[in-house]
């Protein structure tokens, strides 16, 4: 586990279930974002790749959602994406395609006995954040 818990709003993790359940037995994703080192807002967006084991959000619908982000006054602090049939730890691609070394990446398994696992990127070493629902 890693050294501090993420916060996040129940209603968050709700909203990241539903979507993940949504789109199965395609990969959702989405951006989350939030103040004060709490997450309090989901952002979901399009999979561009409507696979069932990779994602992309494609550029002009990443800037508009930062946009977006920035203009509820919010930072952005976090990517969501489910692995529909399998474990819900970072694969390779996963690890190669985390850009943002400040954000938590959450993966949503919804067959998992844990359906959500959070984790940072330390130079594209994966590492699992304790996740604190408030
Ligand atoms: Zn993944």
């Amino acid at each position: 586990m890693g050294p501090h818990p993420v916060k996040i709003r129940a209603a968050v993790v709700d909203r990241m279930l539903c979507h993940a359940r949504v789109e199965w037995p395609l990969e959702c994703c989405g951006l989350l974002a939030g103040t004060d080192g709490m997450i309090t807002a989901a952002f979901p967006a399009t999979n561009a790749l409507a696979s069932p084991c990779e994602f992309f959000v494609d550029a002009a619908e990443l800037i508009g959602t930062l946009r977006r982000i920035r203009e509820s006054d919010l930072k952005h602090l976090g990517i969501y994406h489910s692995h529909p049939d399998t474990e819900n730890v970072p694969s390779a691609r996963d690890a190669a395609m985390a850009f943002y070394p400040s954000c938590t990446y959450f993966i949503v398994s919804p067959h998992s006995i844990r359906p959500l696992r959070a984790f940072e990127f330390v130079n594209g070493k994966a590492a699992e954040l304790d996740i604190e629902v408030v």
